[in-house]
């Protein structure tokens, strides 16, 4: 499905949301697996939603919710820069980890019928 982006008449594909993926990140443990910083367990995993525009993000919109990861909150602050890569790790590697994260996700969301 696409729109029009006012005033430029250019098709801009709209951006995919499905509640069923988000919320289905309760009781989900964090597949990103950040080594030192990652809090494990259920209790903080979001669906963390994927940074670059090649997802669909622009401006203030983020991503389509394909694009996204089971992630710890400790995690996701990681992969959006809100805290330094763990020790020993680059924010490419930070970013590779997330990655990883997503492909896992993607089956999970498959193997439980979400998608
Ligand atoms: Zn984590």
């Amino acid at each position: 499905m696409t729109a029009r982006i006012s005033g430029l008449g250019i098709p801009k594909a709209l951006t995919y949301r499905n509640k069923r993926i988000r919320e289905s990140a309760r009781d989900e443990e964090c597949l990103v697996r950040l080594p030192g910083i990652c809090m494990h367990g259920t209790a903080a995993t979001i669906w963390s939603h994927y940074r670059g525009s090649a997802g669909g993000k622009g401006g203030a919109l983020k991503s389509d919710d394909l694009c996204g990861a089971y992630a710890c909150t400790a995690c996701d602050a990681a992969y959006d820069g809100q805290q330094p890569p763990p020790a020993g790790m680059t924010y490419a590697d930070v970013v590779a980890a997330w990655h990883e994260g997503h492909i896992r996700s993607i089956v999970r969301l498959h193997a439980k019928g979400v998608i």
